[in-house]
């Protein structure tokens, strides 16, 4: 669940209005401080922002370690990084496929930051939280609303890694071998070697309150987050996508084309679960 509250000066609430302040909120958990690294607790956190340029940086803190403030002057304490908290969770779902054969898709749900959002100017003058640019570099970005589209979203970025009980997405910018892991089910192990997964990253969710998500519970609360534009997903291959074996078992065209031909299947959001 995300923070219940938070402590916010004058200038921050301006700055994000009341549906921002709503949205920063429910896209923060109250894991980490990011000033001591310790549990923030349940006493509501400080809300610091840090303006950079184009973007800024929302963040939680213990009231005693950060006073609440919208810091965009000259001088700007900037977030070491190593308090972020991130969390991953793999679940294996069986989409109904056009042909109705059963099938099995892997998805990697990752929250890449519990107590930090990034946030943007929007055109009405407030600003709005948004996603890291590193996620749209590796070629994530929302499904369009209705369809859950896996063919023509192969995440170029990211490969997928497949070990014997866990399975990862990791990132070839802007470090080499940057990785976000979960444990996963033998059988979800299979279907991820065998075609890839759908990474999700998500601020909308906390992966860990999915607690086990296999269960369908879980696993619509993804499938609404992606369908409500709370989500930017994209394929993640175990290779290069082109010597990658499609959804449907064909293989793909060896042209480095990574909308493919005969690749990964569009599917309606209607699952059978
Ligand atoms: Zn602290």
């Amino acid at each position: 669940m995300s923070v219940p509250k938070i402590v916010c000066d004058r200038k921050t609430c301006d700055k994000l209005g009341e549906d921002g302040l709503i949205k920063v909120r429910s896209w923060l958990y109250a894991a980490d401080c990011q000033t001591c690294g310790r549990p923030l607790g349940t006493d509501a956190p400080a809300l610091v922002v840090s303006e950079i340029d184009e973007w800024a940086l929302a963040e939680l803190h213990h009231r005693g370690c950060r006073t609440a403030e919208w810091n965009d002057g000259a001088v700007i304490t900037a977030p070491a990084g190593n308090t972020i908290s991130w969390r991953a969770e793999s679940a294996l779902f069986p989409p109904r496929s056009e042909s109705g054969k059963p099938s099995n898709c892997v998805m990697l749900i990752v929250n890449p930051s519990l107590e930090a959002v990034w946030l943007y100017p929007s055109p009405s003058g407030t600003w709005r939280p948004g996603y890291h640019a590193v996620f749209s570099a590796a070629g994530l970005a929302p499904s369009p609303p209705g369809t859950l589209v896996l063919r023509d979203r192969i995440a170029s970025g990211v490969t997928a890694r497949v070990g014997d009980d866990e399975i990862a997405a990791v990132f070839k910018q802007p470090t080499p071998e940057d990785e976000y892991a979960a444990a996963a089910a033998p059988q979800t192990v299979v279907s991820a070697r065998a075609h890839g997964f759908l990474l999700v990253v998500t601020h909308a969710l906390n992966p860990s309150d999915l607690a086990s998500a296999d269960s369908r519970a879980a696993i619509l609360q993804v499938l609404a987050a992606i369908e409500h534009g709370q989500a930017v997903i994209g394929w993640a291959s175990r290779e290069a996508p082109w010597v990658n074996r499609p959804f449907q078992g064909q293989r793909m065209s060896a042209k480095g084309n990574t909308a493919g031909r005969g690749a990964l299947r569009t599917f309606a959001f209607g699952f059978a679960l």
